[in-house]
C-alpha cells in the first residue's frame, strides 16, 4: 500500500468519528452554523488562518509555508438535504426530515484529515486555500462565496473538488476532462386560457388541453432539434390545472427541468422551449408566460488539470483503480462556477457497487457516505498538495 495512505488510514479514526457527528447533525443549505463552526475550531486549532461568513456559512482555512508562489484551492461542500433518513443507523440525524444523503459530511471530513496532515507533517511550499462552501445543494453556495470575493482575496492557480459516487467501487477514483456535469436551468410556464362550464367547452378556452400538448410537444425538442451526438434532458416534472371534473379551469402551470452539457445546446434548449409553449398556447387560444430562471453551469474540467490529478490517482491507487476518462453526468454542481474563474478539475471517488452498502444512490433516505474514503481521499488530497505546491 502507497505509504501516504498508510499514515492517513492510521490517522483516519477522529475524522470517521468527525463525519458521523456531522452526519447526525445536518444543516441544509446556507445553515451550515454548528458544521462551518466546527471545520473552523479544527482549522485554527491546526495553525490555519480562517475566514467564516464567506457567501453566508462558507469558510476558507489558508496555510503559507516556504517561498512557493503557487496557490492550490481545495473544496469541500458541507450542506444537507431536506431528506427523512431511513438508515437506522446509530448515528443517524437527529434532524426530523434532513439527512446528509449526499456525502457532504464525509467531504467534509475528508478535506479535514487532509488539513489535518498537512498542517502537520505536510511538505509543501505555496499557499493553501481550503475552501468550505455551503449550499452546494441548489443554494449557490460556490456563487456567494465567489461573489463575496472569495478568489479575489483567496487567488488560486487551480482549485480541485471531489464527490463521492455509489455505483464506483471504494477504492476507485474515476476523472474527466472537458464537460463533466450537465448545466440545470428551471422554467415555470404558466399558460392562461378562459375558465368555463366543463359542459360549454367552446365558450372557454382550456389551459388543461394546451399544456397537455405542450407536454408532448416539448418532447420532440431533445429528439427534433438537438443533435443526437449531443447530450440534452427536458423533463416536466409538475403539471397542475383545475379541480373538479365539470369546470375548465383559467389557467395551468408546468414545472421543467433542463439541462445540457454545452453551451449552445443549453441555449437552444431555451428557445426552442420558449418557442413551443408560445406557439402551442397560441393554437388553442391561451397564451403563456414562462419563466426562466438559470441554475448552474455546465461543469468543464480543463485539460492540464485533470491530466495532473489524473496522475495522482493513479499514484495512489494504481492504473487499475483509476478511470482515466468517464463518462459525463446529467446531475449538476455548482463547482462549474469555481471552475469558470479558476481551472481546475472535479473527480469522483468510489462509495462502492454490486450489494455494499456503499452502493445505495446519493439522495435516497438509505444513502451513507463510505467511512473507508475518510482515509483515501485525505489521502488523495494530501498527495495533491504536496505535487501542486511542490517544495523545490
Ligand atoms: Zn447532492
Ligand atoms: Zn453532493
Amino acid at each position: 500500500m502507497n505509504p501516504l495512505l498508510e499514515d492517513l488510514r492510521r490517522e483516519a479514526a477522529p475524522f470517521v468519528d468527525i463525519r458521523r457527528d456531522i452526519h447526525r447533525h445536518p444543516e441544509l443549505a446556507f445553515g451550515e452554523h454548528r458544521t462551518a463552526a466546527l471545520v473552523a475550531e479544527k482549522l485554527r486549532a491546526w495553525g490555519y488562518e480562517v475566514e467564516t461568513g464567506l457567501g453566508g456559512t462558507g469558510l476558507v482555512g489558508r496555510l503559507v509555508r516556504g517561498g512557493g508562489r503557487r496557490r492550490l484551492g481545495l473544496r469541500a461542500d458541507m450542506d444537507a438535504l431536506p431528506i427523512e433518513e431511513a438508515t437506522g443507523l446509530p448515528y443517524a440525524s437527529c434532524h426530523h426530515g434532513v439527512m446528509h444523503a449526499c456525502g457532504h459530511d464525509g467531504h467534509t471530513a475528508m478535506l479535514l484529515a487532509a488539513a489535518h496532515h498537512l498542517a502537520a507533517r505536510g511538505r509543501f511550499s505555496g499557499t493553501l486555500h481550503l475552501i468550505f462552501q455551503p449550499a452546494e445543494e441548489g443554494g449557490g453556495g460556490a456563487v456567494r462565496m465567489i461573489d463575496d470575493g472569495l478568489f479575489d482575496k483567496y487567488p488560486c492557480d487551480a482549485v480541485f473538488a471531489m464527490h463521492n459516487m455509489p455505483g464506483l467501487a471504494q477504492g476507485r477514483f474515476a476523472l474527466r476532462d472537458g464537460p463533466t456535469m450537465a448545466s440545470s436551468d428551471y422554467a415555470t410556464v404558466t399558460v392562461a386560457g378562459i375558465g368555463g362550464h366543463g359542459a360549454i367547452p367552446h365558450r372557454a378556452a382550456d389551459p388543461v388541453v394546451a399544456a397537455a400538448s405542450i407536454v408532448m410537444a416539448l418532447q420532440t425538442v431533445v429528439s427534433r432539434n438537438v443533435d443526437p451526438l449531443h447530450t440534452a434532458v427536458v423533463t416536466v416534472g409538475a403539471l397542475h390545472a383545475g379541480q373538479a371534473n365539470n369546470v375548465i379551469p383559467a389557467a395551468a402551470t408546468l414545472e421543467i427541468s433542463v439541462r445540457a452539457l454545452d453551451r449552445e445546446v443549453r441555449a437552444l434548449l431555451e428557445q426552442r422551449i420558449k418557442a413551443i409553449v408560445a406557439a402551442q398556447a397560441e393554437s388553442f387560444g391561451c397564451s403563456a408566460q414562462v419563466d426562466w430562471r438559470k441554475g448552474y453551469a455546465v461543469l468543464v474540467n480543463t485539460p492540464e488539470e485533470t491530466d495532473f490529478a489524473r496522475q495522482v490517482a493513479l499514484d495512489l491507487v494504481g492504473a487499475e483503480r483509476v478511470t482515466l476518462q468517464a463518462p459525463p453526468l446529467t446531475g449538476s454542481e455548482d463547482f462549474a462556477f469555481m471552475l469558470e474563474k479558476v481551472p481546475g478539475s472535479y473527480l469522483l471517488i468510489g462509495n462502492g457497487d454490486g450489494d455494499s452498502a456503499g452502493a445505495c444512490m446519493v439522495h435516497n433516505p438509505g444513502y451513507d457516505f463510505n467511512d473507508d474514503n475518510v482515509a483515501l481521499g485525505a489521502a488523495y488530497w494530501v498527495l495533491l498538495a504536496e505535487r501542486f505546491l511542490a517544495a523545490a
